[in-house]
């Protein structure tokens, strides 16, 4: 846990130096944007000035701890809130400069592999009429999807490599997520 005590001294310098940056050029306030390749500080008079700067870590204090990964080093993920708003860094910082979008970070996948196509992770989404289902990333090549939250595991039945919680009137259970089996699992 190097990267706690790291941020405490973080955010003990920060809170020294507390204030909102603004452009150098026009002097607006700086607000963070995204791009294809994670979230900068641009200025907020975009478009008619286009002054950005990378983010830094130590822009923002830890919010949570996200329990997921870093894509780049494998430590865990956490939620930052900056002077300009949230966003993902890694706790390997500084020796790991893993940095997202929050934005990103909602539709999110689980972790989870499809076990359909094995290839895509589940994803969560929103349906039309506000109902929450995890899908395959790989859609529309791969279409499996289920409406319960999905949990890592095999089943014990037929060995399908996803579980889902069903909330039943006797407490939660873990189902098969195969439909064609939908074992209830001891
Ligand atoms: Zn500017
Ligand atoms: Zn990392
Ligand atoms: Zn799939
Ligand atoms: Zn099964």
């Amino acid at each position: 846990m190097s990267g706690k005590i790291n941020e405490q001294l973080f955010s003990a310098h920060e809170h020294a130096l507390e204030h909102q940056e603004s452009c150098p050029n026009c002097g607006i306030e700086l607000v963070i944007r995204n791009s294809k390749r994670g979230p900068f500080l641009g200025c907020g008079g975009y478009p008619d000035c286009d002054y950005i700067k990378p983010l830094n870590h130590n822009d923002g204090h830890i919010v949570k701890y996200l329990g997921q990964p870093c894509p780049d080093c494998g430590e865990e993920l956490l939620l930052r809130q900056g002077r300009y708003g949230m966003f993902i860094g890694c706790s390997g910082y500084p020796g790991c400069q893993h940095i997202e979008s929050p934005e990103k970070k909602k539709a999110e996948n689980t972790q989870l592999a499809c076990p359909d196509c094995g290839k895509g992770h589940l994803v969560e989404r929103k349906s039309r009429y506000g109902k929450v289902f995890y899908a395959c990333d790989q859609y529309p090549s791969c279409r499996f999807a289920v409406n319960n939250k999905p949990v890592a595991g095999s089943c014990q039945q037929c060995g399908f490599r996803l579980l889902i919680e069903k909330k039943l009137a006797s407490g939660t259970k873990l189902q098969c997520a195969d439909r064609k089996c939908h074992h209830y699992q001891e």
